[in-house]
């Protein structure tokens, strides 16, 4: 991959602590909340609370401007030395923003070299072009979360699919989001991006298909599979569905592995999450987050 800072230190990518448990003590990572905008409608997400591709429900995060994402930055590094990641994670998908994230990228990596970079999306709006950049910048981990790969199960989960000015639903924007996701897994995995897949795994809806989307991913050499239970968010045409367990987890994600490493120790961040994984500071750095959005 040619990088932005062809001369600097090669990364170390072990210190992601998603993609390596062993570290998940050690270092921890930032979530910057630059991408508010959405481009589909998943029917467990409320907008009100941050994106679940990678979230949990929470409060809203604030939005930060690339620049002021950079000075954010800045902050959390003084404070919070052991961070080796900085992410995009929302508050709606990075690539229905794609100008913000890519440009906060750009910045991050000519200020701070020695960052991980890494983005979680829902890949409708990762197109190819895109990941010439995300190369070409350095970021070095993404995240596509695939919720079905079939398309009359996907049709159940989004309400709307946005395609530019195209507004699709059912079937038929199923189909263009599997699509633009497969694409763009193929494309992250041929510019040797490591790449994650989260699947939202929904009771009734997706739970008996989880495992076809494992063993298709793992086929096409996705990385890490993240199998993570749906969180019944209210107000939504999901909010009544109960939660998976524990212990249905533990069976899925044995059963995934099976065909693919899976991921055993996601907490479920949310989209400004700063600090170890399971030790969130978010409301630390509220302060910097709210002075830096001023
Ligand atoms: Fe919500 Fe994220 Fe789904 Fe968009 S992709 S609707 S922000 S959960
Ligand atoms: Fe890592 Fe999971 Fe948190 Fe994302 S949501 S930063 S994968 S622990």
């Amino acid at each position: 991959m040619t990088t932005l800072n062809p001369t600097a230190t090669p990364l170390n990518l072990d210190q992601h602590p998603c993609f390596n448990p062993k570290i998940k003590g050690k270092f921890g990572r930032v979530h910057l909340p630059v991408a508010p905008k959405c481009n589909v409608q998943c029917n467990f997400c409320n907008r009100k609370y941050d994106c679940v591709n990678e979230s949990r429900p929470g409060v809203t995060s604030k939005v930060l401007e690339p620049h002021q994402a950079a000075e954010y930055m800045a902050k959390i590094l003084e404070k919070e030395p052991r961070i080796t990641v900085a992410g995009i994670a929302g508050p709606g998908d990075p690539f229905a923003n794609a100008w913000e994230t890519l440009e906060t990228m750009r910045l991050l990596r000519e200020r701070f070299p020695d960052l991980i970079l890494c983005l979680a999306t829902n890949g409708m709006g990762l197109k190819p072009e895109h990941v010439d950049e995300i190369a070409r910048i350095g970021v070095s981990h993404v995240t596509v979360t695939v919720n079905a790969i079939d398309p009359d199960i996907g049709a159940q989960v989004y309400r709307w699919f946005r395609d530019g000015n195209l507004v699709l639903r059912g079937r038929q924007g199923a189909e263009r989001l599997l699509s633009r996701q497969m694409e763009a897994i193929r494309a992250l995995k041929a510019a040797d991006v490591v790449v994650k897949v989260n699947t939202v795994v929904i009771p009734g809806v997706n739970d008996h298909h989880a495992i076809e989307i494992a063993e298709t991913v793992a086929a096409m050499g996705v990385d890490l599979f993240n199998a993570m239970p749906m969180y019944p968010t209210p107000d939504t045409p999901f909010g009544v569905l109960p939660e998976p367990s524990p212990k249905e987890m533990a069976v899925l994600r044995r059963h995934a592995g099976e065909f693919i490493t899976p991921m055993t120790h996601c907490t479920r961040c949310r989209a400004d999450a700063v600090g170890l994984l399971g030790e969130d500071r978010s409301e630390e750095f509220r302060g910097c987050l709210t002075d830096c959005s001023t």
